[in-house]
């Protein structure tokens, strides 16, 4: 049995599989030709819809947190749809069943079955994890995508993983991040000398190097940390989710960025808890979650556009960063690079890749979507 016939044969039975509305080309999970079910006959799909399977997914966001938590629930909702019920994922929100950054952990250890959340969140237990979020200068969404699918960026990040007893699925992108929300403008490289900022992930390692002191805040703590001049500015993701902190009302000073252009989240599972659900079963999550990695992207581009507006009209002051301030980005990720390779032999090696992959797509990308946009 082939990727398509299997599509096609649940569609057959009257499963709800909207082929067109799936990124099929996003595969990422099943090697095909190893599956033993060769046949695409009807008899042959082995869900028994009398036995429920449950699967404990827990998030690291908030209940019907916007894009991240709602898309998470569209997807369970589709698995639940298409498996005609047979299998069911029951989501955990922060901090109700696990905290938010012990998902992981609880999922490595099985005590979950699989988690919602981004991989730089694990950089302590390997650096090299924060790479597969993306890196500052690095891919764009659509880039990231690309060397995560039909590149090695699923292949290493699978590697990595299995030794956490873990499997990875792509599970959005928050597209290009802004690069944050400052209480003074910042003309030159020196305005941002001593600032603390809340920025986590290799984009605070960057900022370090530049001359800021990168502040750790759980979300909660962020806007009153903000207004009482704790710190001086943070990022957060985008006008999406951004309006909704409230962050314009005390830091206006709003500026593009290069610290996030394309972080992916994911969809882990435990290696375990996948290999033992049904072949159908495991396809329909794969699916599924490709399905989730698309509209999640595109969502956060829908919501971006309208909400960048609002803040337009609320008087917000748009800027990019200053040249000074660019060029000392770039040259603080080469310092940051170096040093995290040279101690860990993972990072260096996943590095390389992106690297090597970045080089070629900057290439196809300056001559076709730069060229473009600035036409445009
Ligand atoms: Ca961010």
């Amino acid at each position: 049995m082939n990727r398509r016939t299997f599509l096609v044969t649940a569609t057959s039975s009257g499963a709800a599989l909207a082929i067109g509305g799936c990124n099929e080309s996003n595969h990422q999970a099943i090697d095909y030709s190893k599956h033993p079910r060769k046949s695409n006959k009807l008899k042959h799909i082995n869900i028994n819809r009398n036995k429920k399977v449950i699967i404990k997914l827990a998030t690291s966001w908030p209940a019907h947190f916007p894009i991240m938590g709602s898309g998470v629930e569209k997807f369970a909702q589709r698995v639940k749809d298409i498996s005609g019920g047979s299998l069911e994922i029951k989501i955990y929100p922060k901090n109700v069943l696990i905290p938010a950054l012990a998902v992981f952990d609880a999922c490595s250890s099985g005590q979950i079955d699989a988690f919602h959340s981004g991989p730089y969140y694990w950089k302590g237990k390997n650096s090299s994890f924060s790479l597969y979020s993306g890196i500052p200068f690095g891919f764009t969404a659509e880039e990231i995508n690309s060397w995560m699918t039909f590149g090695n960026g699923l292949k290493l990040w699978r590697e990595q993983y299995k030794k956490y007893n873990l499997h990875p699925f792509l599970g959005g992108n928050t597209n290009i991040q802004m690069g944050g929300w400052f209480r003074k403008p910042i003309n030159s490289l020196a305005d941002m000398h001593g600032l603390k900022m809340r920025i986590p992930g290799l984009g605070g390692e960057v900022f370090s190097k530049i001359g800021v002191n990168p502040v750790l805040l759980p979300a909660g703590e962020i806007y009153t940390s903000l207004e009482r001049g704790v710190i001086d500015a943070t990022e957060w993701v985008g006008p999406a989710l951004d309006i909704k902190m409230g962050f314009y009302k005390i830091a206006p000073y709003y500026y593009s960025g290069w610290h996030e252009p394309g972080s992916i989240l994911e969809l882990t599972f435990n290696k375990h808890s996948f290999s033992k659900l049904a072949f159908e079963h495991q396809s329909i999550i794969e699916v599924c979650s490709s399905e989730m990695n698309a509209n999640m992207t595109s969502e956060f581009h829908h919501n971006n556009i309208y909400a960048l507006q609002k803040l337009k009209d609320l008087g917000v002051t748009l800027s990019n960063f200053p040249e000074d301030v660019n060029s000392a980005g770039k040259k603080a990720l080469i310092e940051v690079v170096d040093e995290l390779s040279s101690k860990n032999r993972d990072f260096a090696e996943v590095y390389a890749d992106i690297r090597d992959y970045l080089d070629l797509s900057k290439s196809w990308s300056n001559i076709s979507l730069k060229n473009f946009l600035n036409e445009r």
